[in-house]
């Protein structure tokens, strides 16, 4: 008689659950519509442990102007998810996320955590790249924008100089955290400077209703592919009205975390795409969900990131590589571009402009522990 059985490996238990707080230092100050990154960035990292010894690493990046605070992040992986967690087996991947959702409200950079290190353990185990465990590859090249976001715009108008020498083909200005005209300057500036790049503009809801539209029409005339988030995220039917207005696609981001708002934003008709995040959506799974959602509704997808090391970058890259509906590119460069230093043990991998998504098993390039512990001021166990 035929047995049909999972092999051991994938059916492995559960058996270790470790969780970081860390701070990393970063080149400059960053200013957006909702707040500065100054100093460094908070991530939180989980490590699971399969019977094995078999490990598994998943990031979560929380920004507490965004989607939360790092401590809140910790304590729900540390304290609320690891009794779900420890001592299930690999294959309830499902199920342990389904528990995850119902036991602890909001947290996504936490959900997205442990989702990753699920993925990344399986697919040490099973010899398959995550992108294989979520539907198998659409692309595996995927084109890299930068943000420009120095107050310092001569610091920015240096990095674009680099930029533009490593075949970087897009950026994104934030715009609204000074004042208009010197977000027009900056247009024009990199209009006749870098003609090369492909050009996106994002408020991170930086404008006030009553000069929104104005504002809106004025870096429109520019001709940015899209302009992303002018206004706040619960403001939909100021949302509605400059999509209407704008003569440029206009795309939601904090407007839509995960599933439940995309059905809203397009019902809504907020917006003509969405910037999708695995730390909004709470995991790749329900990431892929909301592209197929906006997909849908006849709607473009970005692949946004947060304040990320490396190995927040990878999970992305292997969603987004699994997600033929995400079409405008990704934005994975803090690893490069703006962290002092990467965790992860060999460098993130950009070539010519575009992240290449590793085929090798599970996330594919692995943290040094030693970085995240140096990095660490709270760790669980202690
Ligand atoms: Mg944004």
């Amino acid at each position: 008689m035929t047995q049909n059985r999972l092999t051991s490996q994938m059916d492995a238990l559960i058996t270790g659950m470790d969780v970081w707080h860390c701070q990393l230092p970063v080149r400059s100050r960053r200013d957006h519509g909702i707040g500065a990154v100054v100093g460094d960035c908070e991530l939180v990292f989980l490590r699971l442990t399969a019977e094995d010894g078999s490990v598994g690493w998943g990031e979560a990046a929380p920004w507490s102007v965004f989607t939360g605070v790092p401590e809140a992040s910790f304590a729900a992986l540390a304290r609320h998810l690891r009794p779900l967690v420890v001592g299930r087996r690999l294959s309830d991947r499902a199920a342990i996320m389904a528990d995850a959702q119902r036991a602890v409200a909001h947290c996504t950079e936490a959900k997205a955590a442990l989702e990753t290190a699920l993925l990344d353990l399986t697919g040490r185990l099973a010899g398959l790249p995550v992108w294989m465990l979520l539907g198998g590859a659409a692309q595996r090249r995927i084109p890299l924008s930068v943000s420009i976001a120095n107050p310092d715009f001569d610091a920015d108008l240096a990095l674009m100089e680099r930029l533009a020498a490593d075949g970087i083909p897009m950026i994104k200005l934030k715009a609204g955290f000074a004042d208009h005209a010197f977000d027009i300057m900056r247009l024009e500036r990199i209009a006749q400077t870098f003609p090369q790049f492909r050009l996106r503009v994002d408020y991170n809801q930086g404008l006030a209703p009553d000069d929104a539209e104005a504002r809106v029409r004025d870096v429109a005339s520019f001709g940015p592919d899209f302009i992303e988030q002018p206004v706040a995220a619960h403001h939909f039917a100021l949302m509605a009205r400059l999509r209407a207005a704008c003569t440029v696609p206009l795309l939601a981001d904090e407007s839509v975390f995960g599933p439940e708002d995309m059905a809203r934003a397009a019902a809504e008709g907020i917006c003509d795409g969405v910037s999708i995040k695995i730390m909004k959506s709470g995991g790749l799974t329900r990431a892929q969900t909301v592209a197929r959602m906006a997909a849908a509704h006849g709607l473009t997808a970005y692949g946004g990131d947060m304040f990320e090391t490396g190995l927040g970058h990878l999970a992305g890259a292997h969603m987004i590589a699994a997600t033929p509906e995400i079409t405008l590119g990704c934005e994975f460069y803090q690893a490069r571009y703006y962290l002092n230093e990467d965790v992860l043990a060999e460098p993130f991998p950009i070539e010519a402009g575009h992240v290449i998504v590793p085929e090798t098993p599970g996330l594919g390039v692995s943290p040094d522990p030693d970085r995240i512990d140096r990095h660490a001021v709270a760790r669980s166990p202690s």
